[in-house]
């Protein structure tokens, strides 16, 4: 038998839900992909339409990034084999950041080997115990851990509302240490968009810094593709701005970019940059050359195409009947979210998506609230029309199949 502390633990609600629907073969979850990523995957032994992934520039199977990522492999190994403060640093680490920090105007960047670990090591370096931050309720796992690595004190305020924010940032503001608002661009789960320009006019007024997640905002918007802050027109604004590389920009890492003295802090004093093996060769060569082609003038057709095909998408649901919850005042998002509420509903619904040859992603507690359990469907720019009206009937249909549920 297992310790019970492992017994704990398989027997909490979404471990043990994860295995039981693998034993009814209706998981939506750990499914094998079969292929690259691209408008379709092979999901085990067929080929389904992709609207589940993050690959929003259709990049994670471009011929360029993938011969670059060869390249990388050839020239440097398939790994380091040490962290980036020891012999873990190679010619790509320092391109990367080179490229980075030239995309931003910015100073310097630092690479790290996920979005995860950016967040994690940077949050933690910067606050500590006597210090306040302030998340937004639907801020990304990654924000949290970092915030409860820190010791630092964890206050949240409503999602997108700048009203809870003013309110929590009075209760903030009494504590002894300083404060730091932290928000992600474009919401990973439900595609809505902060209300960037009025958060960062709250954090001057009160005197707290600002650090943006742009992990899902990257390369769609602003431009020259640098994100949600750039679109809102508040790049200079922001203290901390976070990328991740492994979405938009079909690669695996994260990055941060700004001024010197925060290089300075993290490369000494970010746990997860000291003390993690640096990210491969393959994933920064390939992730450098995804860059490249974002900041280009092919970069702005991709973002056009997967602007316009979100909002296709968005339509053809719509006249079907299908609601999409995003909030973006009027903005678009590539994340198109079907709110079911109960997780029966929203499984069933899954694997009908699934038989009618698509793929769409699912959010259950705790990514998105309790009873707010979702069906994520994510645009590319490698969709074409008529993937985008197969989608939509697709949808469509499942959904009327589980309308009892
Ligand atoms: N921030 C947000 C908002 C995310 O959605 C994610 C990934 N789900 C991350 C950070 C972590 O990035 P990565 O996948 O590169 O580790």
């Amino acid at each position: 038998m297992p310790h019970k502390i492992i017994q704990r633990a398989a027997a909490r609600h979404l471990p043990k839900l994860i295995a039981e629907l693998k034993r009814k073969e209706q998981s939506p979850f750990m499914r094998t992909m079969q292929s690259e990523t691209g408008a379709s995957v092979m999901l085990e032994d067929q080929r389904v339409l992709m609207f589940g992934s993050n690959n929003y520039l259709g990049l994670a199977a471009d011929s360029r990034v993938l011969h670059a990522a060869n390249r990388g492999i050839h020239e440097f190994g398939s790994a380091t084999t040490g962290s980036r403060l020891l012999n873990g640093s190679v010619r790509l680490h320092v391109d990367i950041e080179e490229r980075i920090a030239q995309w931003y105007g910015a100073p310097a960047a630092l690479a790290f080997t996920s979005g995860y670990t950016a967040n994690v090591g940077t949050i933690s370096a910067l606050m500590s115990r006597r210090d306040t931050v302030v998340v937004d309720a639907y801020a990304h796992a990654s924000i949290i851990d970092g915030v409860r690595l820190s010791g630092a004190r964890l206050l949240w305020f409503d999602h997108n509302s700048v009203d809870s924010l003013r309110t929590v940032l009075a209760e903030a503001k009494e504590g002894s240490g300083d404060v730091l608002v932290i928000v992600d661009g474009l919401y990973s789960m439900e595609g809505s968009l902060s209300p960037l320009a009025d958060i960062v006019d709250l954090c001057k007024q009160n005197g707290a810094a600002i650090m943006v997640d742009e992990a899902h905002s990257l390369g769609i918007y602003g431009e020259n593709r640098r994100g949600w802050a750039e679109e809102c027109g508040v790049l200079d604004d922001v203290d901390v701005l976070m990328g991740s590389l492994s979405k938009g920009l079909g690669s695996t890492g994260g990055f941060i970019v700004g001024p010197e003295e925060l290089m300075v802090a993290l490369r000494g004093s970010a746990r997860s940059f000291i003390f993690s093996t640096s990210a491969t060769p393959s994933s920064v060569a390939a992730a450098n050359e995804a860059i490249r082609i974002t900041m280009s003038d092919e970069g702005k057709v991709l973002a056009a195409n997967v602007q316009e095909s979100s909002r296709t998408l968005a339509a053809l649901l719509g006249e079907r009947g299908v609601k999409v919850e995003s909030n973006t005042n009027g903005q678009w998002s590539p994340i198109l979210p079907v709110l079911i509420g109960s997780e029966a509903r929203t499984i069933a619904t899954w694997n009908e998506i699934l038989r009618g040859g698509a793929y769409v992603g699912v959010a259950m507690h705790p990514a998105v609230p309790r009873d707010r359990a979702l069906l994520r469907v994510c645009v590319s720019a490698a969709h074409s029309p008529d993937d985008l009206a197969k989608v939509a009937d697709v949808i469509r249909n499942a959904l009327d199949a589980t309308a009892d549920l």
